[in-house]
């Protein structure tokens, strides 16, 4: 059921993609767990989606996003499903700065001989038109903003114009955003991807993936990659992802306040050097963010004084906040992300740290953060 397109986002993750109000009939879609369905429909079998919790999943996701949603076994084979749907010898321009696994698929498709992909600072909109004016034309623009964990912002208008110029279908990366904060086929996007890992299922306790897609063909031929390679989520994952879109509003809106009051007070704390937040007024990024996004969002990177040692016993000293890597959930996480070899070697500051701010009392959170910044 598609609702009125007046409804505000906060009311549509409430009420989008449930069951058809029927006397005595469920509010919630169930889970069956059967991987096959009796004959007499087109989708039968739940590897093609043919489960009605797919089903439900897939329609409220595509109405807060504003496009035909596809669910996939993890964000990483929803990355993969677009990147591999295209002919061998395809061009891609991608970020320098990307999330880890993107980066490491990237350089697998080179290897492979599959594609040849072009990096760029994804924020630096005249570096990424130079790109797509290159020989050969590319196939794909694949963004990532904020980029991970640089906080690299795309002027998604911009770049996305000047890609259908040249005939490229452009795919976001939207994890951190999240269709309460960015909605990047509102702008022209093909493709908008989430780690629903992250905060559309919201507890860290699901691995799922998704994809939304503007046009029919792109859809269909999106589908047929994740339907032969076997990334349909499982019944029980789709359901808890959907359960934890019904919060997604209230989730984000406490989760941004706290990361706004964080962001401000680290700005001033002297074991800090620097904060990356684009909701901070001097931050590079806080133009384009106020002009493109409804919010600044709930990740906070800070480089802290006295190098990766010193960063790695904030992570080690913290209580209330767990040092583990992810984001997206009600609980906040920490740590330092150039302990990965792939974001050192693009260029992520070895005193850096990745703060996914949860919806926990801020003044707790403050104070645990404060004990574990004491030299
Ligand atoms: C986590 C993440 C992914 C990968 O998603 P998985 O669900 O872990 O496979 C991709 N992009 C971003 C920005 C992420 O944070």
């Amino acid at each position: 059921m598609s609702h009125d397109s007046s409804l505000n986002r906060s009311t549509l993750a409430v009420c989008a993609g449930r069951p058809a109000p029927a006397p005595g009939g469920p509010l919630n879609t169930g889970v069956s767990l059967s991987a096959t369905f009796h004959a007499g429909t087109e989708a039968n079998y739940l590897r093609q989606g043919g489960s009605e919790i797919t089903r439900a999943f897939e329609a409220a996701l595509g109405e807060l996003e504003g496009g035909r949603a596809l669910g996939f076994s993890s964000g990483m084979a929803a990355i993969a499903a677009v990147v591999e749907h295209l002919p061998t010898g395809s061009t891609i321009v991608g970020p320098l700065a990307v999330y880890s696994g993107t980066s490491m698929l990237f350089d697998e498709q080179e290897r492979l001989g599959r594609a040849r992909v072009r990096r760029v600072d994804i924020s630096d909109t005249e570096a990424v038109l130079e790109a797509l004016r290159l020989d050969p034309a590319p196939d794909l623009l694949w963004i990532e903003t904020p980029t991970n964990p640089t906080f690299g912002v795309a002027d998604l208008p911009v770049l996305i114009e000047a890609a259908h110029a040249v005939g490229a279908l452009v795919a976001v990366d939207s994890t951190w955003n999240s269709p309460m904060v960015l909605r990047p086929l509102e702008y022209g996007a093909d493709v908008v991807m989430h780690s629903a890992t992250k905060y559309l299922a919201g507890h860290s306790d699901v691995l799922m993936g998704a994809l939304v897609v503007a046009d029919d063909e792109v859809f269909a031929r999106l589908k047929a990659r994740r339907d032969l390679g076997g990334a349909t989520p499982g019944a029980l994952e789709t359901f808890l992802t959907l359960r934890g879109m019904r919060t997604l509003s209230v989730r984000m809106d406490r989760a941004q306040a706290n990361a706004g009051e964080l962001a401000r007070r680290l700005t001033s704390h002297p074991s800090v050097e620097r904060v990356l937040y684009p909701g901070l007024p001097d931050d590079p990024a806080h133009d384009r963010v106020t002009r493109l996004h409804d919010g600044y969002g709930a990740m906070v990177c800070f480089l802290v004084t006295g190098g990766s040692a010193a960063a790695d016993r904030v992570c080690e000293r913290v209580h209330l906040i767990t040092h583990a890597t992810s984001l997206g959930g009600v609980e906040s996480l920490i740590e330092r992300r150039a302990r990965y070899a792939v974001d050192a070697a693009n260029g992520t500051p070895e005193n850096l740290i990745r703060f996914s701010v949860g919806i926990e009392d801020v003044d707790d959170l403050w104070h645990d953060l404060q004990q574990a910044l004491i030299d």
